[in-house]
């Protein structure tokens, strides 16, 4: 078969992360990145966008007339159809966006549109850690978390496109509220935003804590580096931030383990990549109280493509 190649573009709040894939064999050619800026009108993140897919076709020097199109996956709630970027709370509120349309016009090239969680797990489905089982749940911890449903080898949406939304699971009824509306979601308290909240209030009693100086007070916005750094530090605040989080996280495992039998759990994320207490914590306490026979069975593995699984699963979206 010949070789084929894609453009994969990762839209997400803080940066835009283009490639070249090839999508013959899932391996990234090049990569280029751009910060997506908090506050911006969508006629310029559109140039970001495009000028961040020109500088991975130059850098990958492939033949253009080997490019097949260009996937993009973006943090948001999207029109696969007509391909628009319909609500992006996290990129400048972005809202109803044409994205396929001037991208496909500037660059000669059909564009599809997808959704960030969706395209990572695909990117783990057919080249990470989902490679070899067509049973399995993606889950992603960042800002908020989402996940990925896979079934007979394919991805689940449900009814009407929502399933996944794992991050809005209600661990509290009478619980903190969080950004859908609601109250008590995992989302709330076991997220990274989770943790920089759990360490504010620290900081605000007064506490000593290595991470005063690492948290951004009015975005509420902590780095999973510094987190890991915290840690190896002893910093108790931070232990105690990281083990309140993670056991909330294995509740929500449970649940899902529970609930839809997966053979495998696949979790991603920066805070899952750099804080290895986090992911132990969180399997140890899924395994406690998830059902017996499923706790048993249920494989809980961490994603393998890191930074680029969404990167190459959007330009994965260009494969049919
Ligand atoms: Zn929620």
């Amino acid at each position: 078969m010949a070789e084929k190649f894609a453009v994969g573009v990762d839209l997400g709040g803080t940066k835009i992360l283009a490639g070249v894939v090839n999508i013959s064999n899932g391996q990234l050619i090049s990569a280029a990145k751009k910060k997506t800026r908090v506050v911006e009108e969508g006629g310029e993140l559109i140039k970001r966008i495009a000028s961040c897919i020109a500088e991975a076709i130059e850098i990958a020097g492939v033949e253009p007339k080997k490019l097949v199109g260009i996937g993009v996956g973006a943090a948001g709630m999207v029109d696969r159809e007509r391909g628009v970027l319909l609500a992006a709370a996290n990129i400048g509120g972005t809202n109803d966006l044409p994205m396929a349309d001037p991208l496909s016009a500037q660059f000669g090239l059909p564009v599809r549109l997808g959704n960030d969680v969706e395209v990572a797990t695909l990117g783990e489905l057919n080249y990470g850690a989902g490679r070899d089982c067509d049973n399995f749940v993606c889950m992603f911890i960042g800002t908020g978390i989402g996940s990925g449903i896979v079934n007979n080898g394919k991805i689940y949406r449900g009814g009407n496109g929502t399933a996944g939304e794992v991050g809005h699971i209600v661990v509290m009824p009478d619980g903190l509220p969080c950004g859908c509306g609601g109250y008590g979601c995992l989302e709330t308290y076991a997220s990274r935003t989770a943790i920089a909240k759990t360490v504010m209030y620290d900081i605000n009693r007064g506490m000593d804590t290595v991470l005063r100086d690492k948290i951004d007070p009015a975005k509420g916005i902590l780095r999973s580096k510094a987190i890991a750094q915290a840690l190896d530090m002893g910093d108790a605040s931070t232990l105690r931030a990281i083990t309140q989080a993670a056991q909330f996280l294995g509740v929500g495992l449970a649940t899902v383990i529970n609930f839809y039998n997966p053979r495998r759990i696949i979790l991603g994320g920066g805070l899952v990549e750099a804080v290895p207490q986090f992911f132990d914590l969180a399997e140890l306490e899924a395994r406690r109280r998830a059902l017996r026979i499923p706790s048993r069975k249920t494989e809980i593995v961490r994603a393998e493509l890191g930074d680029y699984a969404g990167t190459i699963g959007a330009a994965l979206l260009c494969k049919n």
